[in-house]
């Protein structure tokens, strides 16, 4: 049987066990923490402005699972925020079990609390990973989901240090790409100033040290938007974010609170004497990262070179996906890209042609768009997302964005690919 190993269980991991498992592989997650969903344990917006024709596109690709697990998780459905229409939010705090127990069902093989810390490599391919203790493990296929995010160093080099984020390096161990252990040499993102990787652009409040009036609005409604008094703005920060879609104006006058379970502040960090200035927040206390006063992770810091179908440059069997594939910022984009290379993984073991998405998908011509992008230091300081920023206008420009879940399908089918990864492959 053809065994697949995917290193990195954020959303892009999962994406990738899960499309390589429907094609029949037999298959092994490794995550270096405790918990799956990586980044995705802290964020929780979808389905907004493109991101909802690109999770449409995956559903009727047959790669919905994830999607409808999303869906079913939601606690708002159709909210609107600055610059931002239809969201949905799924519950962060309970996310993550749920995502595990539907990979089991399809029998993918989870193993947590492992690390990579190595490749054993012969001429261009890899025979085996090795992992903290020194086991070696090998595969036919491997599949680099190990994300851009963190370490400590880096968060330390291009960030204000480690703000004690979910990824929780000092108690698993830092961040180890698959891609850079095979000699590959990566790619690095920059900040709109040109220096290396950019900062998280969003923290969590504890629900509880809202007041009572904040709380119950933002349960009800899904958002809430407060004015930040104009000593406290900080307009000049908004171009160090990770998220573009949100380097606009509204986000640096106001407060904007989403419900995810926690309340998430759509701002990378706030110091916590100046939160408690605002009326309601007297009490505010950080769930994550735990010193959000002072900074959040840096990602963006190490993708891999490959083509649009995900394969690495100079290695005959490592794919990769989610933010080590292309510099994109979201749950919806890593799911993508992670369903891609978990298929072509399996193609690969198969002799099969490799598959490349169409440009008429959304989901085709971000993963080429994005390439093309990084090939320039311009391209290089921006980040892509279908829910806003560059690649959102370009999607309506091209008339790609689209709610209109029949148009969707017809799309998909009209190239063929309906369902094209509910197939079994072997
Ligand atoms: C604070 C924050 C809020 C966000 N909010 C949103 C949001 O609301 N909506 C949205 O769409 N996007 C949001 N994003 C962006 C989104 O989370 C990411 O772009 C996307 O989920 C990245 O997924 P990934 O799988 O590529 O990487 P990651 O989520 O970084 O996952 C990589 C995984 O690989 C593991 N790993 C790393 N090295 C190794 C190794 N050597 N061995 C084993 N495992 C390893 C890590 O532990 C991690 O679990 C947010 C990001 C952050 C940081």
């Amino acid at each position: 049987m053809i065994k697949v190993v995917v290193v990195g269980g954020g959303w892009a991991g999962c994406a990738a066990a899960l499309s390589a498992a429907k094609a029949g592989a037999q298959v092994l997650l490794l995550e270096r923490t405790d918990l799956l969903l990586g980044t995705g344990l802290v964020g929780g917006i979808f389905r907004n402005n493109g991101r909802y024709t690109g999770a449409e596109e995956a559903i009727a690709m047959g790669g919905g699972d994830l999607f409808v697990a999303m869906d079913a998780n939601a606690r708002h459905k159709g909210i609107k925020f600055p610059g931002h229409n239809h969201a949905s939010i799924y519950d962060v705090i309970t996310m993550e079990p749920l995502v595990k127990r539907i990979l089991q069902n399809y029998g993918i093989e989870i193993k947590t609390n492992t690390r990579v810390v190595d490749v054993l490599k012969y001429g261009k391919k890899i025979q085996a990973l090795i992992v903290d203790g020194g086991n070696e493990i090998k595969a036919d296929v491997f599949v680099d989901a190990t994300g851009t995010a963190g370490p400590m160093g880096n968060c330390l080099t291009y960030g204000n240090g480690c703000a004690m984020c979910v990824l929780r390096c000092p108690a698993f161990g830092p961040r180890i790409s698959v891609t850079a252990k095979a000699d590959v040499k990566e790619i690095m993102g920059r900040k709109a100033d040109g220096s290396f990787g950019a900062m998280s652009g969003s923290c969590k409040i504890n629900k509880d040290s809202l007041s009572r009036e904040i709380r119950d609005r933002l349960e009800s409604e899904g958002v809430v938007v407060l004015p930040v008094p104009e000593k406290l703005q900080k307009n000049g920060s908004l171009g160090k974010k990770a998220c573009t879609q949100y380097a606009i104006t509204e986000y640096a006058v106001n407060l904007v609170l989403l419900d995810t379970g926690h309340a998430k502040l759509m701002t990378s960090y706030f110091p916590i004497e100046d939160l408690r200035t605002i009326p309601g927040l007297e009490q505010a206390r950080y769930e994550d990262p735990y010193a959000g006063s002072i900074g959040n992770s840096m990602r963006y810091l190490g993708s891999a070179p490959c083509d649009n179908t995900l394969k690495v440059e100079t290695i005959e069997n490592l794919f990769c996906c989610g933010e080590k594939a292309v510099i994109l910022v979201g749950h919806t984009e890593a799911v993508i890209t992670g369903l891609l290379a978990g298929n072509n993984a399996v193609r690969h073991c198969l002799d099969m042609q490799y598959l490349e998405l169409p440009r008429t998908l959304v989901s085709g011509d971000f993963i080429a768009f994005v390439h093309e992008q990084m090939q320039s230091e311009i391209g290089l300081r921006m980040r892509y997302t279908f829910s806003g920023s560059v690649y959102f206008e370009r999607m309506k420009a091209m008339s790609l964005y689209s709610t209109n879940r029949a148009e969707i399908n017809e799309r998909v089918r009209n190239v063929g690919l309906n369902e094209v990864y509910n197939e079994c492959l072997v």
